[in-house]
């Protein structure tokens, strides 16, 4: 559909079938339209993607979008295609007779937008295309990229700076979801975007629940989230490693879960096979290690569950953000514990790299421990640790909806230090414990731990809080871990004044081993009412039939959004369906029929 309108309200609304903007869309948008640059942040699932196919819409010719995440590309045409938008895309995986034709279509002028990886705008052949066609704009899309300090650099990237010269005039927006103040500065200079407006906007993703809880049965609380609260859910269970990955997967397909593993050491096709199967079927649980996600843009993930500890921050805050694009609510859980604690300080000790390299991995590791220990608001501290700030509690964490309680814990933490210290600074967490305790064992005999002064000294605490006692002392380096890998605790260099007594130390007090519960389930729930159920299931139905005779993912037919804004307003015509947020001038036309049928057999 050539743009009949350049008013960006009416696009948003007669294409895109949304009713307003959101947060800086429409100034980007009307700055791209003037013909100026643009650098946007916003977080993932903020709606970026709207704020260059909007103005390439709009303004005359093509919008040229640069993406590294070739799988992908098909995938947002189609996406586009559904919503009449005329987009294309050019990268290694197309045919000789594709690529003619898309070459084609695009000198004359009947595309719309199209996707090209940058290895192949950088060949000579596609620049003098480009100069040979009419370019709305070029869109920079995962812009941070160019940093040659992040994980996803492409050297590729740095050479787009070739645009800002070859096509003076054209408008380039640069969007990412990526935070930090260096990678910004990093996009700017490398790309020339010293002029671009900036349109930054919070990383917060209020819809994302947080949630961190101590592992103690792991797979009974997983089994007991995904039964109680995410059933018939799609989500991504991340492992540490890749044999807990293959054996989580396995079990949980044995517990009736349609469950598919996803790592860097299976077989290229199998993986991408099941990646493809989690983005076209519903309840995928995906079990996977940190090799999986990127350029994961499946709106409607609800749930990301960590059976491992994250290494930093950051990587919690990426790999949950893969949960709720769509702005439904989501949740992220968490389960540690202090093997975790004590495996990941090991990990960061024996890591390859000089000394302020591995204190800065035990310095991102402490700021995520201390993230797992608060007993505040966990979003607070996750815009914090990122410069951003939230000045009241979030209400939508589990510290917020649940608040922990705290003991003061100077005396339990004098005592271990002390015995820590008695033992000789080399044993493990259990055989420490079984000092304080009072223990009578053979490993107690050999060393003469029991005519230690700190023998039975903490007989009234029970082994279990003592475990929590220790993991806290480890996270907040009270206590530090032997690097050779035995478990052996000794005393950090905080700890003086705490053995001294002159510092208190307060605890969280860790909750019994019930199953994950559920908190504050109703006002977040996803879930439709039983009533609304049947209909539901025969809207889902009814998209995942459309979707599979085109051979793509249901989302792209219409989110869950939409599917529950009909199930709410219940529409019987093709003009109150035309009101729906998601039903644009296309869909009505190619579905509405389809799903009104659907509607009006509910209402007989
Ligand atoms: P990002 O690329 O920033 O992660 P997307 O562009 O994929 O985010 O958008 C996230 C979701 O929000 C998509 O499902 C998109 O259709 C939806 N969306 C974006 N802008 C709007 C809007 N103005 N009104 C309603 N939904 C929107
Ligand atoms: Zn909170």
């Amino acid at each position: 559909m050539p743009a009949m309108s350049n008013d960006p309200r009416q696009i948003l609304e007669e294409t895109f079938g949304y009713r307003s903007f959101r947060g800086p869309q429409e100034a980007v948008i009307r700055a791209l339209i003037a013909g100026e640059d643009a650098l946007v942040l916003m977080p993932t699932g903020g709606g970026k993607s709207l704020c260059y196919q909007v103005p390439a819409l709009a303004r005359e010719g093509t919008g040229i979008v640069i993406s590294p995440l070739i799988a992908l590309m098909q995938d947002q045409v189609s996406a586009l295609r559904e919503l009449g938008v005329r987009a294309g895309f050019l990268n290694s995986t197309l045919a000789a007779q594709e690529v003619f034709a898309t070459e084609r279509a695009l000198r004359e002028g009947r595309i719309d937008l199209l996707y090209v990886a940058p290895e192949r705008l950088l060949q000579q052949r596609t620049l003098e295309l480009l100069h040979e066609s009419r370019i709305a704009l070029f869109a920079i899309d995962e812009a941070h990229c160019v940093s040659q300090w992040g994980h996803d650099f492409r050297a590729d990237y740095l050479a787009l700076d070739i645009l800002q010269r070859e096509f003076p005039g054209v408008p380039r927006i640069a969007l990412t979801a990526t935070a930090d103040m260096r990678t910004r500065e990093e996009i700017v200079t490398r790309l020339g975007l010293q002029d671009a407006k900036q349109f930054i906007v919070g990383f917060d993703r209020p819809n994302i629940r947080y949630r961190i809880r101590q592992k103690e049965r792991p797979k009974q609380q997983l089994l007991a989230f995904l039964r109680e609260e995410q059933a018939g859910n799609a989500g991504i269970v991340y492992c540490l490693s890749r044999a807990k990955v293959d054996e989580t997967a396995s079990w949980l397909q044995g517990e009736g879960f349609h469950a598919l593993p996803y790592h860097a050491g299976m077989d290229k096709d199998e993986r991408a096979r099941n990646q493809s199967r989690f983005l076209r079927e519903e309840s995928v649980v995906m079990v996977a290690t940190i090799a999986f996600g990127m350029g994961i843009d499946k709106p409607d993930v609800r749930f990301v569950a960590h059976l491992d500890l994250p290494k930093s921050i950051e990587a919690y805050y990426q790999e949950t953000g893969r949960a709720g694009r769509d702005g439904e609510p989501a949740t992220a859980l968490l389960l540690y514990g202090f093997e975790d604690v004590v495996k990941l300080r090991q990990m960061a000790l024996q890591s390859e790299g000089n000394e302020t390299f591995k204190r800065h991995e035990q310095q991102r590791l402490t700021a995520m421990l201390g993230l797992c220990e608060i007993t505040s608001c966990r979003r607070q501290a996750l815009l914090r640790y990122f410069g951003d700030t939230l000045d009241t509690p979030c209400g939508n964490c589990d510290n917020c909806l649940d608040p922990p309680e705290e003991w003061d814990g100077s005396e339990a933490a004098r005592m271990a230090l002390s015995c820590v210290y008695r033992t000789g600074q080399r044993f493990g967490a259990n055989h420490v414990i079984d000092v304080l305790r009072g223990a009578s064992n053979d490993r107690i005999q050999s060393f003469d731990h029991h005519h230690l002064s700190t023998f039975g000294i903490g007989r009234d605490i029970p082994a279990e809080q003592w475990r929590s006692v220790f993991r806290q002392l480890v996270a907040r380096g009270l206590l530090d871990v032997d690097p050779e890998g035995y478990g052996g605790l000794r005393l950090g260099a905080a700890s003086r004044p705490v053995l001294r007594g002159d510092e208190s130390v307060w605890l969280r007090r860790d909750r019994k081993a019930a199953p994950v519960r559920a908190i504050g389930k109703r006002e977040q729930s996803v879930q439709v009412d039983a009533v609304d159920q049947p209909l539901w299931e025969a809207l889902r139905a009814c998209r995942k039939r459309l979707a599979d005779a085109q051979n793509v993912p249901p989302y792209v037919i219409f989110h869950d959004a939409t599917l529950r804004a009909m199930l709410a307003e219940r529409p019987l015509n093709a003009r109150e369906l035309r009101a729906v947020s998601g039903v644009g001038d296309s869909k009505l036309e190619r579905y509405g029929e389809a799903f009104l049928a659907v509607l009006r057999d509910e209402a007989l």
